[in-house]
């Protein structure tokens, strides 16, 4: 049986070239980057390469990237901090956060009394920029915190228009990329973003290892205590192959990333108007969403949706519904939740997440499968 693969806003396959580059990382440049011998000073050297790499892909500086082990942690880092040390007072997010963003302002609300305001997000998905500058305008030292791109439905935020609303506003702004890093162009002089947290899973490259972007001059301090690695920001001992394999396949990324950009586009297109035949009843959640994401809500009756992952995934087809997190749940997912009404929110869903590996082929047998359901 062949399997197919459709998740990939959950996670992407290693590139080889990324596996080849680690590989010799770990065979030969075992060092520890702490180390003042030759070994660790060459290991040092390596990590200094890919921060300096990745600063470019985004045009930041160097000193302005942050490794850590995942998105999770950097958002976590980020948000933790500029209640912590910032003294922010309040944060102002969206419904339709990832869990990292979601559950981490929660609990800042408990242990810190934070204040957290909830922007209005439009039923198509877009966030309300009139809510957000009446919220702005309630003054407070806040945090503006909304993920660039959504990882279940693939809602794009205007990232230029929310950061020059929240600086008009001297509010903080921070956006989770760990969906949009690789996958289209961030450039930070002209998003001026304060923070943003990237995922190497996400864009082919290993898990385990992502980064914050920390703006010059913001003052925060570590989460964990330990060692002087990352500037004392977060001690512990890099995961030196990790990073390595992250600049490689975020290099490759934008290198490739116009070709594999309308690639991606073409094979979306082609699925939807596969639904039009075969479902035509279906909806698309959320309106001009990214260009590898597509959200459907199926015309298939209600029962069917605690199986059709289950029935799917017999057939050799990886889709989700939601994010990977809780794909296993049958709870609706908080993000349909919040843009879609009570009825359409039980219809069976799915979200297929496409990559450059993908083929029509793909799609053809995904749909086939689907229909025998
Ligand atoms: N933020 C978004 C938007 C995501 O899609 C994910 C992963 O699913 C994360 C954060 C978490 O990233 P990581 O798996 O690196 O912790």
């Amino acid at each position: 049986m062949k399997k197919i693969y459709l998740d990939n806003a959950s996670t992407t396959s290693v590139r080889p070239e990324v596996v080849q580059e680690m590989t010799k990382v770990l065979l030969e440049d075992f060092g520890n980057p702490s180390s003042t011998h030759s070994f660790g000073r060459s290991a040092k050297v390596l990590i200094e390469s890919a921060r300096k790499s990745i600063a470019k892909q985004i045009n930041a500086a160097a000193s302005e990237i942050i490794f850590t082990s995942c998105g999770t942690e950097a958002n976590n880092w980020i948000l933790r901090s500029c209640v912590r040390d910032l003294k922010i007072e309040r944060i102002i997010t969206s419904r339709i956060e990832h869990h990292a963003v979601l559950h981490t302002v929660e609990i800042l609300g408990q242990e810190y009394g934070v204040q957290v305001d909830f922007v209005n997000v439009k039923p198509n998905g877009e966030i309300d920029f009139t809510d957000l500058v009446e919220l702005l305008s309630q003054g407070k030292k806040t945090l503006v915190s909304l993920m660039h791109i959504n990882n279940e439905i693939g809602t794009v935020l205007n990232l230029e228009k929310a950061i020059r609303i929240t600086h008009d506003y001297n509010a903080l702004f921070h956006t989770d990329t760990v969906q949009s890093i690789g996958k289209t162009e961030i450039d930070l002089e002209k998003a001026p973003v304060d923070f943003l947290v990237a995922s190497a899973h996400k864009f082919h490259g290993p898990k385990g290892v992502g980064f914050a972007y920390v703006k010059k001059n913001t003052i925060l301090q570590p989460m964990f205590y330990g060692g002087e690695q990352e500037k004392g920001l977060r001690a512990g001992t890099e995961a030196v192959h990790q990073i390595v394999g992250m600049a490689k396949a975020l290099e490759l990324a934008y290198e490739n990333l116009d070709s594999e950009r309308s690639y991606i586009s073409e094979l979306k297109k082609y699925a939807v108007k596969r639904f039009e035949i075969d479902f035509p009843d279906f909806k698309i959640n959320g309106e001009e969403t990214f260009y590898n994401i597509l959200n459907v809500n199926l015309p298939l009756p209600e029962e069917k949706t605690s199986m059709l992952l289950f029935h799917l995934d017999m057939k050799g087809i990886a889709v989700s519904r939601g994010s990977a997190c809780q794909s296993g749940s049958i709870r609706p997912s908080h993000v349909l939740a919040e843009i879609l009404n009570k009825d359409e929110v039980k219809k069976p869903n799915l979200r297929i997440s496409f990559s450059h590996y993908n083929t029509k082929e793909d799609v053809d047998l995904f749909i086939e499968a689907l229909k025998s359901i």
